[in-house]
This record gives C-alpha cells, sequence and structure tokens, in this order.
C-alpha cells in the first residue's frame, strides 16, 4: 500500500522507532518560526478542520498496522500543525482501541491548547511534546511569527491547561536562538513559565540544517550549557540539551538506502527538501530528518537561494 499520511519508521534518540502520522496538508500552522527546518508557513491558520477523510487515515493505520511492527511510538508530526486536524480525537481513539500495546506521541506548537476541545481531544496521548521559546510577547513575535489571533500569554496559559489536565509525560522543547531568546531578561521569563507549566522534561534544541530565515544561526554549545545550568538552578525537573551540532553525531540511525537515495539525487543537482520528497515520494518529515543528519556529519553543502535553501553533496 502506498501511504500518504504515513511516514518512517523513522529512528530518533528521542522517541526510538517511531512510525509518524501526519495528519494536515503542506504546510498548515498557526506559527511560522524563523528556524522552521520545513520552511516558511504558507498557511497561517488557527482554524481546525478535517483536511482529509478520517476513514483514509485510519486505513492506512490499519494497514500498517495489522502486521503487529515493533515501535516505540506513534507519533503525531509532520509538515504544519496536527492538532490543526478536527479529527485528531478519532484517530487517537481508534489507536488506543484497536492496537492499545502501541504508545501515542504528539508533536505540538501548543497554540491550540487553550482551546478547551483540542485539550480533550488529545489526552489519550502517553506523550506529549510541546514547544515553548519565547515567554514576552515582543520575542515570541520575532522567533514564532504567530498568527495574529495567538499572544504568548495564550500559548503559556494553554500549556499550563494541559499540566493540569493530563496524565501523561509531557517534554518541553525549548528552541534556543543566541542573542535573541538567550538574554537576561528572557531566560527568567522563561524559567518562570517553565516553572508554571512543569513539564516532566525540558530539552534545549538548536539549529541542525537552514530554518526558514538565514540570520538564524545554531547557538554555541558552551551557551547551550550554560543555558541548561542556568535552567536546572531554578527548575525542579531535569532540563537536557537536544541540539546535536557539530560534536554530538552518531546518536541516530540512518536509513542507508535513503540515502544513497538523497545523495544521487543531490550529486548530480542541487535540490531543496521539498524537491527531494516530490522527487523521492518520501514524507518530507523523512528527508528531512536524513538531512538534518548528514548537514551535521558536514556532507553537505547548503545554499540559500529565492525557492529555498539547496542541499549539494560534498564529495
Ligand atoms: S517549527 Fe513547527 S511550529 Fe514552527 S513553523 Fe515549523 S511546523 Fe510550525
Amino acid at each position: 500500500m502506498k501511504y500518504k499520511h504515513l511516514f518512517g519508521p523513522v529512528t530518533s534518540r528521542r522517541l526510538g522507532v517511531s512510525l509518524g502520522v501526519d495528519l494536515v496538508p503542506y504546510k498548515y500552522c498557526p506559527l511560522n518560526c524563523v528556524y522552521c527546518e520545513i520552511q516558511n508557513t504558507t498557511h497561517l491558520e488557527t482554524e481546525r478542520r478535517a483536511f482529509f477523510p478520517v476513514a483514509e487515515i485510519l486505513e492506512e493505520l490499519d494497514a500498517f498496522l495489522q502486521k503487529a511492527p515493533h515501535l516505540d511510538y506513534i507519533t503525531f508530526s509532520g509538515a504544519g500543525e496536527p492538532t490543526l486536524n478536527s479529527s485528531i480525537n478519532t484517530i487517537i481513539c481508534h489507536i488506543k482501541e484497536k492496537y492499545p500495546s502501541y504508545k501515542l506521541a504528539l508533536l505540538t506548537n501548543g497554540t491550540l491548547l487553550d482551546n478547551d476541545d483540542v485539550l480533550q481531544d488529545i489526552l489519550l496521548c502517553d506523550l506529549i511534546l510541546p514547544s515553548l521559546d519565547a515567554a514576552s510577547e515582543e520575542v515570541f513575535k520575532i522567533v514564532n511569527r504567530p498568527h495574529p489571533s495567538l499572544t504568548a500569554k495564550n500559548l503559556i496559559e494553554g500549556l499550563v491547561k494541559l499540566r493540569k489536565a493530563y496524565q501523561g509525560q509531557i517534554w518541553l522543547e525549548v528552541f534556543i536562538i543566541q542573542g535573541i531568546t538567550d538574554t537576561p531578561e528572557e531566560m527568567a521569563l522563561l524559567r518562570q513559565a517553565i516553572a508554571r507549566i512543569s513539564p516532566d522534561l525540558v530539552q534545549l534544541n538548536s539549529l541542525d540544517r537552514p530554518g526558514a530565515e538565514e540570520w538564524v544561526e545554531a547557538a554555541e554549545p558552551e551557551r547551550l550549557k550554560e543555558i541548561r545550568e542556568y535552567m536546572r538552578s531554578g527548575l525542579a525537573m531535569p532540563v537536557e540539551i537536544i541540539a546535536k551540532i557539530k560534536y554530538q553525531t552518531g546518536m541516530s540511525v540512518l536509513d542507508d538506502e535513503l540515502v544513497e537515495l538523497i545523495k544521487g539525487t543531490i550529486t548530480r543537482r542541487p535540490s531543496t527538501a521539498e524537491d527531494l520528497a516530490a522527487g523521492l515520494d518520501i514524507h518530507i518529515n523523512e528527508i528531512s530528518k536524513v538531512l538534518r543528519e548528514l548537514n551535521i556529519q558536514g556532507k553537505l553543502h547548503t545554499e540559500r537561494r529565492a525557492r529555498g535553501v539547496f542541499y549539494t553533496w560534498i564529495a
């Protein structure tokens, strides 16, 4: 069966072997983060809708899961914000009823969680990985470039509500942009907000491959360590660095076949991640993951042009 909504399974340090489920078309998101590795948001929206017939997604899940593959997680993620899909609860309930041994993870930017309907929809997930990069309205606007109806205050309140309503694990991801999100004022506000949200774990991330805007750069490893210590000193939960940067390679397993396909293509012709996804007929998130690893390993040359970031293989 050719899958339209499923991708992977991919292997990562955070989630182990994970089957991706993409619930929204490229690229519907309430945010347009400057660091987004799948580039600029084309549909900056907060309105929820079904997007696809839910039976289509359930059929794909049934086809894949009936073989009882080994998976550490089934993960709602993709090229946009999964909670925008108004059928997410139907899909979660279907998996939980028919395949109760599988654990569900949700990658979300958290922007819709102050809506009680959204919150109720996702409570059966086993692990929720929301993001919070800024606590002041000013930095939130610079970094996350939200839909005009969204505020950092509502995002934080939504995450506080999630913690109160949800019994599962919350791993909060914080993306660091040196000089912008790590000023003393912003760090203090962020730490206060995280203390209120009280996630089970805080994970600091930084850029692994070119983001939506050229000026965004990876944070220095030393700076990330300082931020980790600052956060640890005021928070009760563990804080860790998940940014890989150059010195931390070899943590994920790459699909050799996919690496060869990508290498074969970009050796001949520089391509964007979107070109590779379309040309190889492989989900953009799977392509993104491999490009990220290869970039960390120094195997790619990148060049930003009008149509996006182009990748070439360094021989
Ligand atoms: S990083 Fe996530 S939340 Fe931000 S624009 Fe990209 S998909 Fe949306």
